[in-house]
C-alpha cells in the first residue's frame, strides 16, 4: 500500500472548498475558519469540483 492510499477530500463547511490531502488545513487558508473542514466522500467531491 503506498501513501497514496491515505488521501481523502476535505471540504470547508464555511466557505465550500475542497482541499485533498493526508489532514486538512487548520485553519482554511480561504475564509480563516479553525477547524472548518470535514471529511467527504470521493463521490461527492467530484460532483463539487464539475460544478
Ligand atoms: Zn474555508
Amino acid at each position: 500500500m503506498g501513501e497514496n492510499m491515505d488521501k481523502k477530500f476535505f471540504e470547508c463547511k464555511v466557505c465550500k472548498d475542497i482541499h485533498y490531502g493526508k489532514n486538512w488545513p487548520n485553519p482554511c487558508p480561504t475564509c480563516l475558519t479553525k477547524n472548518s473542514y470535514i471529511e467527504i466522500k470521493v463521490e461527492d467531491a467530484f460532483k463539487k469540483l464539475e460544478k
